[in-house]
Parts: structure tokens; C-alpha cells; sequence
């Protein structure tokens, strides 16, 4: 470190005696920053690169947080935030092939929320807490699989407009917040990650259309890792390097150029530019000219009866249609139209909304997160109601004057989970898995 940053060394080793900075990412798919700021109850700073995100200025936990359970935040390192924050647009498909625990895909569904994202993770268990995740946001721009990279790369040959690959990295700046990345370093870690950095994009970036963007990222400085990856990505893959948004490009210094390659544009986040963890990030457009996409669309796979007794139960509990629903073993799933355009094998196709028992079609929580603002049948709930700590308890609670039925339990007006109302009791549909001890 003392070689590359010269005389800002000294900064750089400054800030290990600093807490690490936290951060938070407002989920405007469910509330306007203005609102969140209006209801949020520890202080915050706004970030100058990222008008959704914000510095955390309390050391507060936030996992028993109503609104952090009601999905209206995501906890995300503000370094962390820079590479998706500096793309200058986002749109059609997506895939982000290293994606858990979701901070960049989380970035990418709510800056696009047209946009249809593939969610990847190899690591089947890690893969879990990104579906609860994207779950808990409600978003429903989302499709999450667990594949390897060369068979996303095999069977969606060209087919997305971006690839996110932030890559498994030696965490060179995560030093500060996480000391078994510290303990994990060696000699070796370094070249070993860039081996496995270049196999994972090798086998991923047949899956980017001609002219299409790779958001190359690490939380690590190594040369290795970071500039030699770009140069082999210019060199050998014939990419280009295009430059940040400008105001990502104010709160980081440049790439270091290699043997007469200006690599500027790519970008390194530093804790004494700007607080948050190091990373590291690149933009590249592969060659080739953007083509017109002829994948075709497969129609849902749903039978006639089924989408009737669907639609019967969205008209009589919800103020929105769903669109788009399809059927993946028992689970039902509300999709975005460009889902039905990937050959995958996913693990969650969109939004799951339910399942049928016998006749009767059971909501699932992902219902009531993603949609449960058109619910008709709604149990308010303040900050300051018993009720609220009772629910994510897992206990019933009382709520006069409703009919039976199935109903959206909120706080402060955003959706948390469902229930069913029976004679003025609503019996508690918060997931077991969830629920606060
Ligand atoms: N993008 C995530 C976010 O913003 O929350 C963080 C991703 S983390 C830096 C890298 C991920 O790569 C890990 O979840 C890890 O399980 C996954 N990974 C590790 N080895 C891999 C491999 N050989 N191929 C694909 N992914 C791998």
C-alpha cells in the first residue's frame, strides 16, 4: 500500500484508528427518500453520489427495526455503493453473477425498476439469503438462480444488456470492518483470487450481448485483482473502459495506468477520499454492435383454471393486477414480462405469491411484501403500537372492524407480512423464520 499510494499513505493508515462508516440504501420502490428521512429515527448525512443512500451516524443494530422488517432499507457499505452509482444508465437484462447478500443487485432493481435483473449466486445457502433479501424489499424486478457462471454464460448466450460481476476478491479493503479478512491474507491470496477472477469471467461473458456493459468490481487494491483484470479484459477480450458518472468520479482517485494503458477511468475507492470501505470498479463495453434481442417469449406456465381462481382472489383482495403469473412446482410467481425470455433454471422466478391448498389459494409473505401497499384489507400499524412487537412476535393480534379474509399488516403505512382476520383476531402470518424472539 505504501508503494502505491505514496504520500497519501499516511491518510490511508489514518483511517484504521476510524470506525468503519455504515450506510443504509432507502428502498424507493416502497417510500420517497423525503418520506424515509421524515420517519427514520437515528441520524443520517446524505451521500453526495448516491441520492438513495445515506451514512448511518448511529451504531444502533438494525435487524430488530420495524422498518428495516418492513423492507424500507438495506444496510450497504457506502464504497460498496460507488460502482453501481457510477453506471450511467441501466436497463433490460440484467445479471448479476456474484450477487449475494444483494447489496448491488438491490442498487440495480431499484435504479431501473424496468429493468429485469437476474440475481446469480453459486452458494446455495448464501443464494437463500439473497432470496430473503430480495424478498424482504419486495422487489419485483428480481429472478435469483444459483448456477455457475459458464453455465449462465452456456445457456443464456448473449442475453443480457449488463453483467455485474463483483467478485469473490482477497478484501484487501475490508482490513478495517472485517478482521478475518485480515487473518485470511497470505502471500498467495492475492494471484489465486486473479485466477479465479478471470475463470469466473471467462465463463460468464458469453452470457453479455455484443455492445454490452460489464460492471467489473472488488473490495480489494491489489494490482492483480484490479488493473491487471481490466488490462486482460481490454487485451484479451478486446473490451473498451468507459468512464464513471461524475460524481462518482469526485470521491475517487483513478485506476493506476499499466505499461502505457491509461486506466483512469476505472476507479478506487479510498476511506480517506470518502468514508466507507475500499473497492475497486471498472466499466467496460464488450465489442461489437448492440443487437435487436430475438429471444422469444415462453407463455407462463399456468393452466386456465388456475390463473381464474388467481385473478379471482387478486380481485377481491388487491387494488393492482399482477400481470404476469406463472407456476414452478406449487409455487405461483409473478414475473416480469422479460423472465419469459431466459432458458433458466431459477430458484425464484419473481414474486412469489402463494399456493393452492385444495381449492383455496394461500397468499405467501413474498405477496404481502411486494404488493401488500394494494391490499384492501389493512391492519395500521404505528411505531408506538403494542400490536407491532405482538406481530413480529408471531402473535395474533386484535383489529376491530375487519372483514374475514385475508389482510396486510402495516407500520406506519408499509407492508410487513399478512394475515388472516377471524372475528376481529388477526391470526399471524409472519414467517416463523422471521419473527423476533
Ligand atoms: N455482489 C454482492 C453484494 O453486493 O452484496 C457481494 C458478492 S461477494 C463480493 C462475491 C460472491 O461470489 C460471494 O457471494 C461468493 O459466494 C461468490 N463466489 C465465490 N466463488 C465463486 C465462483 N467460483 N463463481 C461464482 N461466484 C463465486
Amino acid at each position: 500500500m505504501r508503494r502505491l499510494l505514496g504520500e497519501d499513505y499516511a491518510r490511508y493508515e489514518r483511517t484504521f484508528s476510524d470506525p468503519p462508516a455504515r450506510a443504509l440504501r432507502i428502498n424507493t420502490a416502497k417510500i420517497t427518500a423525503d418520506r424515509f428521512d421524515a420517519i427514520f429515527p437515528l441520524p443520517t448525512s446524505p451521500l453526495s453520489y448516491e441520492e438513495a443512500g445515506r451514512l448511518l451516524l448511529s451504531d444502533a443494530k438494525v435487524g430488530a427495526d420495524p422498518l428495516h422488517a418492513a423492507g424500507l432499507y438495506y444496510m450497504q457499505d457506502p464504497g460498496a455503493m460507488s460502482s453501481v452509482a457510477a453506471l450511467p444508465e441501466i436497463r433490460g437484462r440484467v445479471l448479476d453473477v456474484a450477487a449475494a447478500p444483494g447489496g448491488k443487485t438491490v442498487a440495480a432493481a431499484l435504479r431501473a425498476p424496468d429493468a429485469f435483473i437476474v440475481a446469480n449466486e453459486v452458494n446455495f445457502s448464501r443464494a437463500k439469503v439473497l432470496m430473503q433479501n430480495v424478498e424482504r424489499l419486495g422487489l419485483r424486478n428480481v429472478a435469483v438462480t444459483s448456477l455457475t457462471p459458464s453455465d449462465l454464460g452456456k445457456y443464456a448466450a448473449g442475453a443480457f444488456d449488463l453483467v455485474i460481476a463483483d467478485l469473490p476478491c482477497s478484501g484487501e479493503g475490508m482490513f478495517r470492518k472485517e478482521p478475518a479478512a485480515l487473518a485470511a491474507w497470505n502471500d498467495n491470496i492475492c494471484a489465486m483470487n486473479a485466477a479465479r477472477q478471470r475463470e469466473i469471467l471467462r465463463g460468464v461473458l458469453p452470457a453479455l450481448s455484443d455492445g454490452g456493459i460489464l460492471l467489473y468490481s472488488t473490495c480489494t487494491y491489489s494490482l492483480e485483482e484490479d488493473e491487471e483484470i481490466v488490462r486482460y479484459l481490454i487485451e484479451r477480450e478486446g473490451m473498451t473502459l468507459l468512464p464513471p458518472t461524475e460524481a462518482v468520479r469526485a470521491v475517487t482517485a483513478p485506476g493506476i495506468s499499466l505499461s502505457g494503458l491509461d486506466l483512469s477511468n476505472a476507479r478506487r475507492f479510498y476511506p480517506f477520499l470518502s468514508a466507507g470501505e475500499g473497492q475497486f470498479f471498472a466499466i467496460l463495453r464488450k465489442g461489437g454492435e448492440p443487437t435487436r434481442s430475438t429471444a422469444r417469449s415462453v407463455p407462463p406456465k399456468i393452466s386456465v383454471g388456475e390463473e381464474r381462481r388467481i385473478r379471482a382472489f387478486a380481485e377481491r383482495y388487491l387494488d393492482v393486477d399482477l400481470g404476469l403469473v406463472t407456476r414452478q412446482g406449487d409455487a405461483y410467481y409473478a414475473v416480469h414480462p422479460l423472465e419469459r425470455t431466459l432458458p433458466l433454471r431459477y430458484l425464484s422466478e419473481g414474486v412469489r405469491i402463494g399456493e393452492f391448498s385444495g381449492d383455496n389459494f394461500l397468499p405467501h409473505h413474498n405477496l404481502f411484501t411486494a404488493f401488500g401497499s394494494a391490499f384492501r384489507s389493512r391492519v395500521d400499524l404505528s411505531l408506538t403500537d403494542p400490536r407491532l412487537a405482538e406481530y413480529l412476535h408471531g402473535e395474533e393480534i386484535a383489529a376491530d372492524g375487519l372483514r374475514n379474509g385475508f389482510v396486510c399488516v402495516t407500520v406506519e403505512g408499509y407492508p410487513l407480512g399478512g394475515g388472516k382476520c377471524v372475528d376481529g383476531r388477526v391470526k399471524n402470518r409472519y414467517p416463523k423464520g422471521l419473527r423476533n424472539n
